[in-house]
């Protein structure tokens, strides 16, 4: 693979929906030659626009699951009575652990006089290491109603980190997890740089300024986009002072609503490729800001 300097950016928000994944789509197809990484496992949805081909695949395991060995069982209680999950429940005077509610801790094994509790790796997801037309891409698949995102996630961008090379220029883009929690903590860490998407919304601007303080926070540069600034052009006006006020961010622009960004996903494009719209040129531009910023 050769020397390799790597830049990984990342696109986030303080909630699902607001366009994050258009916008990564849209820098993977103006990069041309990048790893792509989806960082956003609880609702990985950027492979519907780059049809990724899967090339290496695995299970991921985020802790353990506890399981009762009804043979060995003496029925005695004293698991039920020291898991602070209610995990352990009686049916038919025999004792069973519900895998949905167990967290793993291992307690009851620790307290068994009869060594009748077992622990095994849980099976939270799986990664996949795949080829699309803009380059590699590292994603995953978080389990229903599995935890631990955080934990994938730093193994998404592990994998995506190894697959970069001189040949995509070391550029990692990635769609970052929603929120404030764990998993966008996982996907923001040593980035390069944190591109922050909102809507005109009280909403929008609360969930920017939570997600900016994690940023700062991390000290990770950030920038901030409005996304369909035209809904609210007040409020536009409101975040754009905002962030000035805040420092140290850039304002990096605005982007139109443009009914052609859903029909670009319908059709698994990016807008980039779908080629029109009035969306486009802000999208274009706003990436050649982040390009002569963070020499990408
Ligand atoms: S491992 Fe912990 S959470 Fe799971 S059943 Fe045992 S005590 Fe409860
Ligand atoms: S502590 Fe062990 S022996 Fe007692 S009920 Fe639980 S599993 Fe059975």
């Amino acid at each position: 693979m050769g020397e390799k300097k790597q830049k990984e950016i990342v696109v986030i928000s303080g909630k699902g929906g607001t366009g994050k994944t258009s916008l990564t789509a849209c820098f993977a197809a103006l990069a041309k030659k990048a790893v792509t990484c989806d960082c956003d496992v609880d609702a990985a949805d950027l492979h519907l626009v780059l049809s990724p081909t899967v090339k290496d695949r695995g299970l991921f395991s985020g802790g353990v699951t506890a399981e009762i060995d009804q043979e060995k069982c003496i029925r005695c209680g004293k698991c039920k009575d020291a898991c602070r999950f209610s995990a352990i429940e009686i049916k038919e005077k025999k004792f069973y652990i519900d895998p949905l509610a167990c967290e793993g801790c291992g307690v009851c094994k620790l307290v068994c006089p009869a060594g009748a509790v077992k622990t095994k790796p849980a099976i939270n997801g799986e990664w996949f290491v795949s080829e699309t037309r803009f380059g590699p891409m590292s994603h995953a698949k978080l389990g229903i109603a599995e935890e631990n995102s955080g934990r994938l996630v730093t193994l998404v961008r592990q994998k995506a980190s190894g697959l970069s090379s001189n040949e995509t220029g070391g550029r990692i883009i990635s769609d970052g997890a929603p929120g404030t929690g764990c998993p966008v903590i996982a996907s923001l860490t040593g980035v390069n740089y944190a591109l922050v998407v909102t809507e005109p919304t009280v909403s929008g601007l609360h969930d920017m300024e939570r997600i900016l303080d994690v940023t700062e926070h991390f000290r990770v540069p950030s920038g901030v986009v409005v996304n369909k600034y035209d809904l609210n052009l007040e409020m536009t006006d409101k975040i754009k002072e905002i962030v000035k006020r805040r420092g140290g961010i850039s304002y990096m622009g605005e982007i139109p609503y443009d009914k052609n960004v859903t029909l670009a996903q319908m059709q698994r494009m990016s807008l980039v490729e779908y080629g029109k719209g009035k969306a486009l040129e802000s999208v274009k531009q706003i990436w050649e800001k982040i390009r002569a910023q963070e020499d990408l």
